[in-house]
């Protein structure tokens, strides 16, 4: 074998399987469409829920910003890469979200990688729902921690893993929103199960921030649940990127002791918190776009329910037609893509074999009539 061989090899398996990945690139576009050239499709995937990376004031604060701070923020957060705006903003969010204190991250997937590696250690144990995002399952993976997963959204899974002895610290890991199937996580039950063992919880809110509960503020807060470390992330709903975590003081502090990605790592630049600012402002106030999203979901779910196709219990923005296999749900995104629509197909090993599905994102953004002309092409495609 050589570097090149296995390589090759690698990219073998995956073509043969219909699974190999390639980028699109795209001339740019909006949580409504994608433009390449001069034609345009209404963008089904992405994940900018309330239309925000478009938002007039939010962009306005990034130049403001970049205009006073500059483009960089010059070193890491332990150096001088932290400013009165990133403490400001810190705060800012601990406030929206109940709790002590609040960290920044350049992203979500740097936030969980770096939160579990800096909490488990050996001999403690990470519960995670099976479903969890790469993020959570490889840094619990790589984490000299034992990694079990309980069944998707299953309590009584969980509580069957947390009943087996540990001689050291449990974290049970799960989201508030699944990525790849759009259902809620039952947060209630699940912290409940893990206060009586005395583990902590961690949620990753990534969807359901911004767009669910009262100002924005997700999934906990809508279930009445507050767990010990709250993930948030900005390239959603928030429609920028970047990432937080909501904790104690303790937490915090420790975090800034151990997080190898926030001392080893240049901080978020100081006009992007701005931007950041500008977008809580809008999500705090933002009830007429969840409404509108609401709206839009209901549209789609109304009218999807016969076609020939599984669709999950999803009541929120994502909304996943599942087809089965890779090649069927690959010709499927193409005759979507050829009427006019810009629809992902998600493949395994992102989602369990077999499932092979139409990650379809719904967002405040798209018209009434673009999910009619959705609906029409789904229906026109599966016959
Ligand atoms: C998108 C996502 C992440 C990663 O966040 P980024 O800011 O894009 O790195 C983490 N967790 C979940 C559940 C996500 O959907």
């Amino acid at each position: 074998m050589s570097w090149e061989s296995r390589i090759q090899d690698a990219l073998q398996a995956r073509r043969e399987a219909a699974a190999f990945r390639l980028r699109l690139p795209n001339a740019g576009g909006s949580a409504r469409w994608l433009t390449q050239g001069e034609r345009r499709w209404l963008n089904f995937s992405g994940n900018d829920y309330l239309g925000l990376s478009q938002h007039e004031e939010i962009v306005a604060a990034w130049q403001q910003g970049a205009a006073r701070f500059g483009v960089g923020s010059g070193g890491s957060g332990h150096v001088t890469g932290y400013s009165d705006v990133h403490a400001e903003f810190e705060q800012q969010l601990a406030q929206w979200q109940g709790y002590p204190r609040a960290l920044l991250f350049i992203s979500g997937f740097a936030a969980n990688q770096a939160i579990l590696a800096a909490l488990l250690q050996k001999g403690d144990r990470a519960l995670a729902d099976k479903l969890s995002h790469a993020s959570l399952l490889e840094a619990a993976t790589q984490s000299p921690a034992q990694l079990r997963r309980f069944t998707h959204n299953q309590p009584d899974s969980l509580q069957r893993l947390l009943q087996s002895s540990c001689d050291g610290e449990t974290l049970v890991v799960t989201e508030g929103v699944f990525s790849m199937d759009g259902d809620a996580a039952p947060l209630a039950e699940i912290h409940q199960q893990a206060r009586d063992n005395r583990a902590w919880l961690l949620v990753d809110d990534a969807h359901g921030v911004g767009v669910m509960g009262e100002q924005g503020r997700g999934s906990c807060w809508q279930q009445g649940v507050r767990p010990e470390l709250l993930v948030v992330t900005f390239g959603k709903a928030f429609g920028c990127s970047g990432a937080a975590v909501l904790c104690d003081d303790d937490t915090a502090d420790y975090l800034l002791q151990f997080a190898r990605h926030l001392i080893y790592s240049t901080a978020m630049p100081a006009a992007q918190v701005c931007a950041l600012q500008a977008s809580l402002r809008c999500i705090q106030q933002g009830d007429a776009l969840r409404d509108k999203l609401a709206a839009n979901i209901a549209r789609f779910r109304a009218g999807a329910a016969d076609l020939p196709y599984q669709l999950t219990s999803s009541a929120t923005a994502i909304q996943p037609v599942i087809v089965g296999e890779n090649q069927p749900t690959l010709d499927l995104a193409q005759r979507l893509r050829d009427s006019g629509l810009w629809v992902s197909a998600i493949r395994p090993p992102t989602v369990p074999p077999g499932s092979a599905r139409l990650r379809i994102t719904l967002t405040a953004a798209h018209q009434p009539e673009d999910i009619d002309f959705l609906l029409e092409s789904l229906h026109g495609c599966s016959h």
